[in-house]
């Protein structure tokens, strides 16, 4: 018969013997940290490296700390500040109008205006 499926019905826990695991699986720990909005998030890490400063909690966004009586602050306590903001605090109107005024000639030049 040419119709046969060569796949056959396997079950879990049938066919060829799995190989023993040997070996004990690396210890662990539970870590847990706390965020501002006071969520817990236990963490398990390996036994042997240092819990890492904070973690940002997975519920909330916010990065939690070891210190439940005192979480850290939201990661980004500024307002949202928009590219022209952030231009206008290292630029002033003046410079501005400078900066304008030489890209304008250096454009007519290119034109060959002037
Ligand atoms: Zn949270």
């Amino acid at each position: 018969m040419a119709s046969g499926s060569a796949i056959r019905g396997v079950r879990i826990g049938s066919g060829p013997m799995r190989p023993i695991e040997r070996g004990e699986p690396a210890p662990r720990r539970s870590v847990t940290y706390w965020c501002a909005g006071g969520h817990a998030n236990p963490i398990l890490l390996a036994a042997d490296v240092p819990p890492p400063a904070t973690w940002d909690c997975p519920r909330c966004g916010q990065p939690g700390g070891l210190d439940a009586a005192n979480p850290p602050g939201p990661a980004r306590p500024e307002p949202y500040k928009s590219h022209l903001a952030y231009v206008k605090e290292r630029r002033s109107e003046a410079d501005g109008e400078a900066i304008l005024a030489e890209a304008l000639a250096a454009l007519r030049r290119r034109r060959g205006e002037v």
